[in-house]
């Protein structure tokens, strides 16, 4: 924090984020070592990040560079990840609602489509018979093994959205003859989604998975299913700096639910977000001003929803650190005082923190707000047409100075008003 106000970060802009460059290759280097110690030597693995946990291209480049590929869900993501250079093999496209066109723009480049429903099945089944491909297929199923902590992160639910539910009555059988009437499914899919899901929970959706490859293969008679892609999903602590759980600890869950899932007779694919990032991005915003408003002290910063929208809307569910910091990048200590901290934007909800101890916050102060690399800045949502917030790479390896890197421009307000019709300022009259 004190090389960000030394070096003049935080001169023109009130709110930036930083991304700590070791951390993301420490946490991608324990995801490739815990599954490379847990499969039998061989085995096919591919880490293909989620895109949305951070669509940067830099940091998809930097993932590449540590032998991780790409998951995709839309055709945006899809161009971050060519424009990152990560090769169509090493690129797994999951959106639930691919259009025609990107499936054929995917069929045609070879990257991994995975359907999420028979609809969808039947229009590559046109599609492969117009032009054959060299994508690998698979279908992504929904183990209905239940929620989390989090309704609307939990995709294996009775009702989910996602894939086709295994225990629906006849699905189970409706599917083994849909992958059976075609020989160019070789892949399944599961990804039991995201935050608030306990490690058994998750392991029991992957073991579902497994059984269905199995039965799949013995009614083919053949080894038809080849890769398994277990998606993403591991927990990340928001409490503290520990990591915790950790992928060899996710490892051991896989291996005790699912004894033969790392035997080397399954390729296998996942597709972590959020741990790889999170503890790796921080928001570090200016405290503008302070008030006392119903006997509640409240520090107005440049940190709301525009950064941290899940927080503002579910602050049970997404529960923020803040760190306090004077001007100068120094921590702030004194006597705790409940205090709220607020954001920029109108409305009452836009709260980081409510009635939170700290010491008491001053115009000036900076507040940081760990633990954010993913889903948070990435997510920008453009409330008020605040701009999107600059984005700083760092490395800090002491004794040298801590050095910093542009990684994603400020918005400017000329492109705000460019990206709301400025250009067609009479188009209604
Ligand atoms: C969001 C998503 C992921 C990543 O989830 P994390 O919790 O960030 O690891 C993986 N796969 C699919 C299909 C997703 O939708």
């Amino acid at each position: 924090m004190r090389a960000a106000v030394e070096q003049g970060l935080l001169d023109s802009e009130p709110l930036v984020c930083l991304l700590d460059t070791a951390g993301i290759r420490a946490s991608a280097a324990a995801l490739t070592g815990a599954f490379a110690a847990a499969t039998a030597p061989g085995t096919p693995v591919l880490h293909a990040f989620a895109a949305k946990a951070s669509p940067l291209v830099p940091v998809l480049r930097l993932l590449a560079d540590c032998g991780l590929g790409c998951e995709v869900a839309s055709a945006g993501e899809l161009a971050l990840a060519r424009a990152a250079g990560i090769p169509a093999e090493r690129i797994v496209l999951d959106s639930p609602a691919k259009t025609t066109g990107e499936l054929r723009e995917a069929l045609a480049l070879g990257i991994t489509v995975n359907a999420d429903n028979h609809q969808e099945l039947e229009r590559l089944d046109a599609l492969i018979a117009a032009a054959p491909t060299r994508s690998p297929i698979g279908v992504r199923v929904n183990p209905q093994t239940g929620a989390g902590a989090i309704d609307a992160l939990s995709t294996a639910t009775a009702t989910s959205k996602f894939g086709i539910g295994l225990r629906d009555p006849g699905a189970r059988e409706r599917l083994v003859r849909a992958c059976l009437d075609r020989p160019w499914i070789t892949r399944l899919h599961a990804h039991s989604g995201s935050q608030g899901l306990p490690l058994p929970l998750i392991a029991r959706g992957v073991r579902e998975l497994h059984a269905l490859a199995e039965e799949i293969n013995a009614a083919a008679g053949r080894r038809q299913v080849d890769t398994l892609d277990i998606g993403g999903g591991l927990p990340v602590n928001f409490a503290s700096d520990e990591e915790t759980p950790t992928y060899a600890e996710y490892a051991d869950a896989l291996r005790e639910a699912v004894p033969a899932l790392f035997d080397g007779s399954y390729g296998l694919v996942t597709e972590f977000g959020r741990s790889l990032l999170a503890k790796h991005g921080t928001v570090l915003a200016r405290v503008e001003y302070t008030k006392a408003t119903g006997g509640r002290p409240i520090a107005l910063t440049h940190a709301g929803v525009q950064v941290a929208t899940r927080t503002v809307y579910a602050p049970a569910a997404w529960p923020l650190r803040i760190l306090p910091y004077d001007a100068k990048g120094l921590p702030k200590t004194g006597p705790p005082v409940a205090q709220d901290v607020a954001g920029p934007a109108c409305f009452a909800g836009d709260l980081l923190a409510t009635a939170r101890d700290l010491p008491e916050l001053a115009p000036g102060d900076l507040i940081a707000v760990p633990d954010t690399g993913a889903y948070f800045f990435t997510a920008h949502y453009g409330y008020n047409s605040l701009p999107r917030p600059p984005v700083h790479g760092f490395t800090a390896d002491p004794p040298g100075p801590v050095r910093f890197t542009p990684v994603r421009p400020a918005q400017t307000t000329t492109e705000i008003v460019a990206e709301s019709g400025g250009a067609l300022r009479d188009a209604l009259l």
